[in-house]
């Protein structure tokens, strides 16, 4: 747990090794809040003229920056219990969208003008001002760099509050752009709300919970703040009858509920087998588990499971299973242990068989390595049992026949649905991500990620008040 008090700031425990401590940040309170926010007002207003190509330069240099500094992975390991390669993952992926970011800003911020009998139209893509990015502690580099990045590409400053669970490694990779165009704040719910309903911030952007999400829409609306969401979800897997599952496939399909523990808001988190192909695809899963799952300390490079962010989150995540049991569900162990597990916030990995719809294990966000696997009889029943809930982040669907796959994932009520695969081997810089229904609203990655960070604006010379032009009665509608 991250320890919180007057004068020492936030203290940061490996959460595989209790007692080591990472490291300190210093907490903000409202007053520092401000001093960043009115410095963040006052750099944008020299920023916002800066050419976009400049700007797109900035994103450039820090991506270069960011592939060529040393450590940053090992301390978002051991401060998030990631393993030290999917941190070196998200690094890579990191600088990789910002390379992207960079390429395709100018042209997404461009002004599009018209000229025609109608009149003449400009566009352009005017910035916020000021972003405020209040960012989770699951995946804290690349979720940071995505609101970062095209903000700045934008025209925008930026002032970030990250998690204080994992405040390290994010504060090291934001030091690589120019410090007047980024600032840090650091704290918890009382800092994000400083922040969020400032009346000098112009657009919130945040990624995390519903409950955070809710509180920081709410400080937000005091100023009339816009707020981009990007909130949990609790993703369906649909094997199609004829899916093609060899061990390539099923390996892929486990890490894509494992990966992180499981703590991923696009993770696959609820499994949907063909009632004649449950028992095959149970035991090849298992099967694939003892092949890919490897419970373990983050830094040693034999595992693909670290321990959970925190005692709280550990023991929220053992109640679920046990909950499932006592409503009559079997837990099966997955994988191979290689860590002391009285050491950190282990849980072991479980498949859970048996489950109802309606025991939380399935029907929430259950956010840890634990995942339900469940039998269907049509394609009409499982769909609407993919689409029941509030949540509607990410989906996927399993097939041999691609158009058959593409035919029912259209049928999700999902922001974002892959095709024989899910959670982060599914991503492309290209395609814009975010949710439908409670799991959100906005996009990040792709162009529409990138024009969320400006507002469109337009001037128009109408065709019959410009010169040799017709005219118009006063006060008529044009027609
Ligand atoms: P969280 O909501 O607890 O915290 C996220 C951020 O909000 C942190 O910086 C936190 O300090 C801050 N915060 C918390 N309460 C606040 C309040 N009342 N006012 C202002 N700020 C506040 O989330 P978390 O535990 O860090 O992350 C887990 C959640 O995030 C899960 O639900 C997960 O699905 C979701 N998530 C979503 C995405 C996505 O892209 N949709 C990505 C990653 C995580």
């Amino acid at each position: 747990m991250p320890v919180s008090e007057p004068g020492t700031g936030i203290v940061r425990e490996n959460p595989a090794r209790l007692g080591e401590i990472v490291g300190r940040v210093p907490v903000a309170d409202a007053a520092r809040v401000d001093r960043a926010v009115r410095a963040a007002e006052d750099a944008q207003r020299d920023w916002r003229d800066v050419p976009a190509a400049e700007r797109a330069g900035v994103l450039s240099r820090a991506a270069d920056a960011l592939a060529a500094a040393g450590g940053i992975a090992e301390l978002l390991a051991r401060e998030s219990g990631k393993p030290v390669a999917d941190c070196e993952g998200e690094v890579r992926f990191a600088a990789a969208y910002l390379r992207w970011a960079a390429e395709h800003a100018p042209a997404a911020y461009a002004d599009r003008e018209v000229d025609d009998a109608a009149g003449r139209l400009l566009l352009r893509h005017r910035p916020y001002g000021v972003v405020a990015a209040i960012t989770p502690w699951n995946a804290p580099v690349i979720l940071t760099l995505l609101k970062v990045g095209p903000a700045l590409a934008a025209g925008n400053t930026a002032v970030v509050k990250p998690s204080p669970l994992a405040p390290l490694a994010v504060t090291r990779v934001l030091e690589l752009f120019p410090p007047e165009l980024v600032r840090v704040v650091h704290g918890g719910a009382g800092t994000g709300q400083a922040l969020a309903g400032h009346p000098r911030v112009h657009l919130v952007a945040f990624t995390g919970g519903a409950e955070a999400g809710r509180a920081i829409g709410a400080a937000a609306a005091a100023a009339i703040t816009p707020v981009l969401l990007e909130l949990g979800g609790n993703d369906p897997v649909v094997l199609l009858d004829d899916a093609r599952l060899d061990d390539a496939d099923m390996d892929r399909l486990v890490m894509a509920s494992f990966a992180t523990a499981g703590q991923v808001c696009m993770a696959a988190k609820r499994v949907y087998v063909p009632r004649s192909r449950f028992d095959d695809v149970r035991d090849a899963y298992v099967a694939a588990a003892a092949r890919t799952v490897v419970l373990g300390d983050p830094l040693d490079r034999e595992t693909t499971v670290g321990p959970v962010i925190s005692a709280d989150a550990a023991r929220r995540i053992r109640g679920l299973v046990a909950d499932a049991a006592r409503r009559g569900a079997s837990a099966v162990p997955l994988g191979s242990v290689r860590a002391d597990l009285t050491r950190g916030h282990f849980v072991r990995p479980v498949l859970v068989t048996g489950a109802g719809d309606e025991a939380p294990v399935v029907s929430g966000e259950q956010f840890g390595p634990v995942v339900p696997l469940l039998p269907y009889d049509g394609e009409d029943e499982v769909l609407a049992r993919a689409n029941a809930g509030d949540l509607g982040l990410g989906a996927s669907v399993w097939s041999a026949d691609e158009d058959r796959a593409f035919a029912f994932a259209r049928r999700f009520e999902a922001g974002f649905a892959f095709v024989n695969t899910h959670n982060r081997t599914g991503m492309s810089l290209r395609a814009p991500f975010g949710g439908v229904k409670r799991s959100g609203h906005g996009r990040e990655y792709g162009a529409e990620g990138l024009l969320e960070y400006a507002q469109t604006c337009a001037v128009h010379a109408p065709a019959a008040f410009r010169a040799g032009g017709a005219g118009m009665g006063a006060g008529a509608y044009p027609s």
